[in-house]
């Protein structure tokens, strides 16, 4: 691999890139600046985010500009205005050792009496939205007839977005002799369209699948029936502690719906959609660079622009309509060298959307399964004990305290000690997930164990009080009830009863088989009951772990520490609290 200054940049620029931690050339660093550097073709770029694009046609443009000539000479518009001001920004310093470059950013949703004072002092590099720009160009106050560079960056995106016709009236008062810089990680017909007639026989490049950055990421995918794939949203979430992820959504419903539900069950969450106004978008941006929020729940489009390399998780909530998509989501994961994981929630019916995903991006889905509670609490517990391990003692503070509390403690040993102090958190997580369903499984599955009309629900008068818990009542039904395999649906432990379903062919067997049933020396009364209204209950009414724990935005819900141990169960050999729900002997 080159170096910055073998590609033909000027050692003020090298020096900059050094003090911002940029090595070596990124692939379409390395093929973009020497090809704008020495040629004046047009360039058509297939680049995703996170390859380093923007420094690609950013450093041989201020290679080139003109600092004595103080008219705009280069225009590079963007589909959003965090991508504007990161690009702006990223000029800046680029070129901060060099003289009289100015760079002025122009994007709506911001006084435009600022923007216009900056251009008035001139500004050879100007960065912007489509509709700004336009707004501009139309108030006569940016001039674009001495253009050598054009830059349509994400160009699909600003498609996507509705930007066409601003972009074929900025493209109209721009000089015919320029260089135009057409960046894509998609190129569908409405792109090819704007090459076609905007450009004169581009060179091509791409980032192409060295790009480094998304092969450290792996696909993973959850097969979930529709009901679940919220609570399987929450088990991951759970299950990664340290999790600091994008979850992908559709529409700006289901983003506000989503995120609605994850703050209202205690999780570091917000939404990042087109509703917000400009001054809510920037706190919710803000909030998760910051790492206060763990999860952002987003649209495509609102995501853009919003440049973080540490993600852990990208998850697709709902997989985007089409493949390309999937690789612009996909991609702001496993940036920076790190190792990254994509997640695709899917039903049945989704499962075809997949192939067409894995021919682009080269790799496989890897199955996986949505962890049971066993594996969750495991997964806190160790999380807990690294958060005791790492958290710093105040010793002047707690000083004066330690003789009384040693008092109170004297008579516990050590053992006992450490056991009391875990459980005061850790028994949140076991008894959320006590009798936990397993989540797994595509839509068929779930209606034959749906219960509504399969199924006979059972009321018992014994509870978690009387040390029941699904174990045990699959125990207990599996005794008295002398059929083998039965299927059992919906367990449901309450504090002095609960309930239970049995496949409705076996209901009489059931009453039978309990008529003479004790448990624990105590009489055990088995009646059948009626369904609840809207069927299975538990996995639509609890909240998520952790539920009204904690307000928004407080960032400690699991700490934040760096621990990556990780559950060595994972595949459900050791059994979950909920155990099996079919009847075996
Ligand atoms: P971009 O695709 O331009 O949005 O860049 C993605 C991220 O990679 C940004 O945070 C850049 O600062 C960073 N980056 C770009 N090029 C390099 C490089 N050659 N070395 C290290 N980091 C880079």
């Amino acid at each position: 691999m080159s170096l910055f200054s073998e590609l033909g940049l000027s050692q003020e620029i090298v020096s900059a890139l050094t003090d911002l931690g940029y090595e070596k050339p990124t692939t379409i660093q390395e093929k973009a600046i020497p090809q704008i550097l020495s040629s004046q073709d047009d360039l058509k770029a297939f680049a995703q985010t996170g390859t380093g694009k923007t420094a690609a046609f950013s450093l041989p443009i201020i290679e080139q500009i003109d600092s004595k000539n103080k008219n705009t000479q280069a225009i590079i518009l963007s589909p959003t205005r965090e991508l504007a001001i990161q690009i702006g920004k990223n000029i800046q310093e680029f070129s901060k050792n060099l003289k009289n470059i100015h760079i002025t950013t122009v994007y709506g949703g911001a006084s435009i009496d600022d923007q216009i004072r900056s251009l008035k002092k001139g500004s050879q590099i100007v960065v912007g939205t489509p509709g700004r720009t336009v707004d501009l160009i139309k108030r006569k106050l940016l001039k674009l007839s001495e253009i050598k560079w054009v830059v349509l960056d994400e160009a699909d995106e600003m498609l996507n977005m509705g930007f066409k016709e601003d972009l074929d009236q900025v493209l109209k008062v721009t000089p015919k002799e320029k260089q135009t810089l057409l960046f894509s990680a998609t190129f569908p017909r409405e792109v090819d369209a704007i090459a076609k007639n905007y450009m004169h026989n581009p060179v091509e490049i791409s980032a192409g699948k060295k790009n480094a950055g998304a092969d450290k990421v792996s696909h993973e995918y959850y097969l979930v029936s529709e009901r679940n794939r919220y609570p399987a949203l929450k088990r991951l979430a759970d299950v990664n502690p340290d999790i600091y992820g994008i979850v992908f959504c559709r529409t700006r419903r289901d983003t506000k719906n989503v995120a609605a539900k994850l703050i209202d069950d205690g999780y570091n969450a917000d939404a990042l959609h087109g509703d917000l106004s400009q001054a809510q978008r920037d706190i919710v941006m803000e909030k998760f660079r910051a790492k206060h929020l763990q999860l952002l729940i987003a649209t495509d489009v609102a995501a853009r622009g919003l440049d973080v390399n540490s993600l852990t998780h990208v998850i697709n909530y709902k997989l985007p309509d089409q493949a390309e998509n999937y690789t612009h989501r996909s991609g702001r994961t496993g940036r920076a060298g790190k190792e990254g994981i994509s997640i695709a929630l899917i039903n049945n019916r989704e499962k075809n959307a997949l192939k067409p995903i894995e021919k682009k991006i080269g790799k496989k889905f890897i199955q996986k399964q949505v962890p049971n509670g066993r594996e969750i609490c495991e997964n806190q517990l160790f999380k807990l004990i690294e958060r005791v391990k790492d958290v710093e003692v105040n010793d002047q503070q707690i000083e004066s305290y330690l003789e009384s509390i040693d008092t109170q403690l004297k008579d516990i040993s050590r053992e006992d000690l450490i056991k009391k102090f875990v459980s005061i958190e850790f028994n949140k997580f076991l008894s959320y997930y006590e009798g936990a369903d397993d989540l797994n499984g595509d839509d068929s599955k779930e209606r034959r164990r749906s219960g509504d009309e399969n199924f006979t629900r059972f009321y018992i008068n014994l509870g978690k009080m009387d040390g029941l818990n699904p174990a045990k009542l699959m125990g207990l039904i599996n005794e008295n009830l002398s059929k083998r395999d039965v299927e059992i649906g919906q367990i449901e432990i309450l504090k002095s009863f609960s309930f239970f379903e049995i496949d409705k062919a076996f209901a009489d067997k059931v009453l039978q088989g309990f008529e003479h049933a004790e448990f624990g020396g105590r009489a055990v009364i088995v009646e059948i009951t009626k369904k609840p209204k809207g069927g299975r209950s538990r996995s639509g009414k609890r909240g998520g772990f952790g539920g009204g724990r904690k307000s928004r935005g407080d960032s400690n819900r699991s700490g934040g520490g760096g621990y990556k141990g990780r559950s060595s169960s994972r595949g459900g050999k050791k059994g979950g609290f909920g155990g099996s729900k079919r009847n075996r002997r």
